[in-house]
């Protein structure tokens, strides 16, 4: 691919990525890949079927609109699904060249790391699980204050024993792109078939619904719930990507399932159990009834421990490989924003050593990471946080803001919390209803329009809106 077509998709995902917020972009395309651009046609790649047909139902005309704003000329873009090769697990994963230095993602230099380790475990094979990375286990896991927690709840997941009693039902977790979510779920299910008289499932979610869909289509649903409920620990990734009713219904069905009989449900998803504006109230309350952990953000010292880990496996087979220390503090201090992030530059040093038979050295590394550098990304705000903050600069409790008094003390603050949660956050103007105890899309509109008018007249009023952003954005 030329340096031109890189540079025109970098400006592009630039362009996405302020066009849709980060939100969106991270989870439907990051993993979008250009693939090459042929006169008036783009062609671009995903990793999945549902990636794709999702994007060409929400998104194919914003995509079209930003690549014309770089390249007038371009008239259509296709859309495919990259080859099953190139999304395995990495143990089977052929090389890909044109991807190794794209993206500093996980697939950077695939010609250096041919020969990483175990294939998928068979009978995971069988049930239909989701590939699995044979390095994503509990032993490469770097704990630290954002994780604690969440990593000691999986171990204690994935050492239980058939029989044992479960003690949070279902564990959730959630974090952030690029936080470890799929490392501790993937970790727990090598762990626990690691046991042979115990079934752990991997699915994403992506996966459940497509072999839930398949299996209706073949008739084999029955089979499909029998096996799911055949297994002693469910893991579900991704969970954000459910999407469907009748799909919906099926998890709801089989999470109860499983859980009434005493098995055990792993869940990760980029949002809490209340966040996840698809699912039904049922769904979510079921989801809230076991363990919620967050992780939070990568700190310096984890990113400087994941960073060391990943240095060392890479010296398995590469030997001579080698980072001095300062060049590792140097890149914990400077690529904050996630762990794919890092590992991407870990690769990169790796393949641009070994390329040019040169030791790694700062400038070096300075030079070879300098994309993955992103300015600070703003705040992800909930709509708690901006509860909390409203009623403490109004002086009303949280639950006035929810009540459904209409005395003027707490009609105005209310509306100026339901103005932020619509500015300040992608949430929709009836799930924003919701958790202002169950109002109606409309009453949140209303309640948008007039200080929107207000602000525009009222100084004081407008000040007191900036102070609050200015708070929650801190
Ligand atoms: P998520 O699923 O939350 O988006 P991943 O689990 O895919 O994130 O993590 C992204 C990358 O960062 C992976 O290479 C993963 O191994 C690494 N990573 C994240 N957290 C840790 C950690 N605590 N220890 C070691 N590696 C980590
Ligand atoms: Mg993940």
């Amino acid at each position: 691919m030329s340096n031109v077509a890189e540079d025109q998709w970098s400006r592009v995902k630039g362009r996405l990525r302020s066009s849709v917020g980060e939100d969106i972009y991270s989870s439907w395309f990051a993993r979008m890949d250009l693939e090459g651009i042929q006169q008036q046609s783009v062609h671009l790649s995903v990793p999945t079927k549902f990636l794709r047909s999702w994007i060409q139902a929400h998104y194919a005309d914003r995509v079209l609109t930003c690549w014309q704003a770089e390249v007038p000329e371009i008239d259509r873009i296709d859309l495919t699904v990259r080859s099953a090769m190139r999304c395995a697990a990495p143990a089977k994963e052929a090389a890909a060249p044109a991807e190794a230095r794209r993206n500093g993602d996980q697939r950077a230099a695939p010609e250096l790391r041919a020969t990483a380790s175990a294939p998928v475990s068979a009978s995971h094979d069988a049930l239909g699980g989701s590939p699995l990375d044979p390095r994503l286990t509990f032993a490469s896991f770097v704990v630290g204050r954002s994780n604690t927690l969440a990593q000691a709840a999986a171990r204690q997941v994935a050492e239980g024993r058939r029989g044992d009693n479960v003690m949070f039902n279902p564990l959730y977790i959630h974090a952030g792109v690029g936080l470890g979510k799929t490392h501790l779920l993937q970790a727990v299910t090598w762990a626990g078939n690691a046991n042979p008289d115990r079934k752990v499932l991997y699915l994403t979610a992506e996966k459940f619904m497509y072999g839930f869909v398949a299996a209706l289509k073949t008739q084999t649903a029955l089979a499909f719930k029998e096996a799911l409920r055949g297994i002693d620990v469910l893991v579900i990734d991704d969970l954000q990507f459910l999407q469907g009713k009748s799909t919906q219904a099926e998890f709801c069905h089989t999470l109860n399932a499983l859980i009434d009989a005493g098995r055990q449900v792993v869940i990760a998803a980029d949002r809490p159990p209340a966040d996840l504006e698809s699912l039904d109230d049922r769904v979510r309350s079921r989801l809230a009834g076991g363990l919620v952990v967050e992780m939070g953000s990568l700190g310096e010292e984890l990113r400087l421990g994941i960073l060391k880990s990943r240095v060392a496996a890479a010296r398995n087979h590469h030997a001579s490989f080698d980072v001095p220390a300062p060049v590792l503090d140097y890149l914990a201090k400077a690529i904050t924003h996630n762990g794919r992030d890092l590992e991407g530059a870990i690769n990169r040093l790796l393949a641009h050593s070994k390329l040019n038979a040169q030791p790694v050295t700062l400038e070096m590394a300075e030079r070879e990471v300098r994309d993955l550098i992103r300015p600070q990304e703003p705040k992800r705000i909930k709509i708690e946080d901006i509860q909390r903050v409203v009623a403490r600069q109004y002086n009303v409790s949280r639950s006035d803001l929810l009540s459904s008094r209409r005395t003027a003390n707490v009609v105005r603050p209310r509306q100026v919390a339901m103005y932020l949660a619509k500015t300040l956050t992608l949430r929709s103007l009836p799930e924003i209803g919701r958790r202002f105890g169950g109002r109606d899309h409309t009453t949140v509109l209303h309640a948008v329009r007039k200080i929107e008018a207000l602000v525009s007249k009222d100084v004081a009023l407008s000040d007191e809106v900036e102070l609050l952003k200015r708070q929650l954005q801190e």
